[in-house]
């Protein structure tokens, strides 16, 4: 067998050596960079706008937006909500948060009022940043808390709405002590469903943040010969979700390169942002690469010339869809990557050379990450065998938010977190995911609970029984499909369900197909047969 792998453990480390993490607080970490000489680089930029925050400039904001926060009473240990689109002030506001040493719990500004209740509820949200479109919303579920209404960017600054905020990030600093982090403390709380059930929170530490910037951005960097001053990456996800966050909150700042941030994806806006600021970095979903695809036949030759490498991760790429993007963008460096919210985005990165490259697998483990491959049976398998992923390393979650069950059923005693992802190794240590064991539903990269819509659909009048399950999409990867049982009598249509889901959930999580069916496949025990689903859902299509 290969170094990589031992047969006695069924341990596979990665090929990269082992890395020591630093000691300092995650904030240092992060904008060591910032006090360092630098000649002018941009850290930030607003794709529509053009309003920029430059790398000397980040830090002293940093700096008066924590000041601020801990005049208004923000205090280590509270829990800050981030109901935010992307904007250029996303990472300035995430870092001071960290700085005092509170937490973080960000969430897509579409959510429902149900949503978001759910989350200011579970994690005892203290303080909250939104747009002052969500601010009502807000004022019904944290009563007297303060909301800040964020800006897109400078200009809006001058509004009457933004004078808190103004006042927060050109304050005065004066904090005249810093708290005490320790690693193991808590610094986000991310919502994910896991394997099974509804979504949970997810706690992130210091330490997880710390190992995501070492293990994910900055290897990655040291790894290619190039100025990482020079590198402008396009920021079209959103910095809500893992992906987004990692990078482009903190990740690739700590690196010195340029943030151009996109409010929301549109192609059209993508291609003219990428020529306008020279990008040469896009990390994308998988429906991002087909839309990118489409349109390099679409534009002449002078466009898209600055791209240099394409990142995709957060969920399955077809082999069709990479060849059509390799074929289109011959001088482009594309790779994937995977990783999960439970693993602060950590777990593993496509690595190319001129000799070598697999664009269909999703890469290397990450240094000082560990994984199993291990089958129904529990046997720990070699490379070539298919199994569930098992992954064990600094950047694994604390745990779920409140529930102890699920997080033993989720990190077993030695620290393995089982991914309910399916894969295998290849011979030169290439990781290959080719199903899912879990209930999530991946929409356009982005997951939706099945459980989540489902605890929706149960509270119609009419619905005496739901279940969800994915199906597939050529367009977005995968769609939720639900599976009905009427009230006897109901004269309820597809249209009415779909409608009065949307109503309660973000616009990506809806329903977008309904069945009505007799009876929903069950164990015993109640519990939802979705192997059982997914095939009517075949026999349906
Ligand atoms: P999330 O926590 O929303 O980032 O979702 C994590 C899940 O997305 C993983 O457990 C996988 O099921 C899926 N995923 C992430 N990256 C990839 C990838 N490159 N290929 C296939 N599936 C992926």
């Amino acid at each position: 067998h290969p170094h990589w792998y031992s047969s006695k453990t069924g341990i596979y480390s990665s090929v990269h050596s082992p890395l020591n993490l630093p000691t300092d607080p995650f904030v240092d970490i992060v904008s060591f960079i910032f006090s360092h000489p630098h000649d002018g680089v941009l850290a930030l930029i607003d794709s529509s706008s053009g309003f920029s925050i430059s790398y000397s400039k980040l830090l002293p904001l940093v700096k008066s937006m924590a000041s601020g926060l801990h005049k208004m009473g923000v205090l280590q240990g509270d829990v800050v909500l981030l109901l935010l689109p992307n904007s250029i002030y996303y990472p300035v506001i995430l870092l001071a948060v960290l700085y005092l040493g509170a937490v973080v719990t960000p969430l897509n500004p579409l959510s429902s009022v149900g949503e978001i209740r759910k989350q200011v509820n579970e994690c005892g949200v203290n303080f909250a940043f939104t747009v002052p479109e969500n601010v009502k919303k807000l004022e019904l579920l944290l009563g007297i808390k303060p909301i800040i209404s964020v800006p897109e960017n400078d200009k809006d600054l001058r509004n009457e709405c933004f004078s808190c905020f103004f006042n927060l990030i050109y304050g005065k600093f004066d904090l005249s002590q810093r708290v005490v982090i320790r690693q193991e403390d808590t610094a986000g709380i991310l919502y994910s469903s896991g394997t099974t059930g509804l979504s949970k929170g997810v706690i992130l530490t210091h330490r997880n943040l710390i190992a995501m910037v070492e293990h994910f951005v900055r290897f990655e960097a040291s790894q290619y010969e190039y100025s990482c001053t020079k590198n402008v990456f396009l920021a079209a996800l959103p910095m809500f979700h893992i992906y987004g966050l990692s990078l482009f909150a903190a990740g690739l700042l700590s690196l010195g390169s340029t943030v151009v941030v996109m409010r929301k994806f549109d192609i059209d806006e993508a291609v003219r942002v990428i020529d306008k600021y020279n990008v040469t970095h896009f990390p994308v979903v998988p429906p991002m690469v087909s839309a990118l695809t489409a349109k390099a036949k679409g534009v002449n030759g002078s466009k898209l010339k600055s791209l240099r490498q394409v990142s995709c991760g957060a969920a399955p790429l077809s082999t069709g869809v990479i060849n059509g993007f390799l074929h289109a963008f011959p001088n482009v460096d594309f790779i994937q990557g995977y990783g999960m919210t439970e693993s602060t985005a950590v777990g593993t990165r496509g690595f190319n050379t001129e000799k070598f490259h697999n664009y269909s697998s999703i890469g290397l483990l990450a240094p000082n990450m560990e994984a199993k491959v291990v089958d129904w049976n529990g046997a720990f398998l070699p490379p070539g065998g298919s199994g569930e992923l098992w992954l064990r390393g600094p950047s694994i979650m604390k745990g779920y938010l409140n529930n102890e069950e699920a997080t033993m059923s989720t990190i077993d005693k030695d620290g393995w977190l089982h991914t309910g992802d399916i894969v295998h190794f290849d011979q030169d240590g290439y990781l290959h995911v080719s199903d899912r064991l879990k209930d999530i539903i991946k929409y356009k990269g982005f997951q939706i609970a099945p459980a989540d819509l489902e605890a929706v659909l149960i509270l119609h009048p009419e619905i005496v029984d739901a279940a969800v399950t994915a199906a597939k999409d050529e367009e977005t990867g995968e769609i939720p499909v639900a599976f009905v049982v009427k009230k006897v009598g109901s004269i309820l249509s597809p249209k009415h369900v779909i409608d009065y889901v949307a109503e309660q959930v973000a616009p990506y999580k809806k329903v977008r197909k309904v069945f009505f069916t007799d009876k929903i496949p069950r164990s015993q025990t109640g519990k939802i047969l979705r192997k059982e689903l997914r095939h009517r859902l075949t026999s349906k299509l």
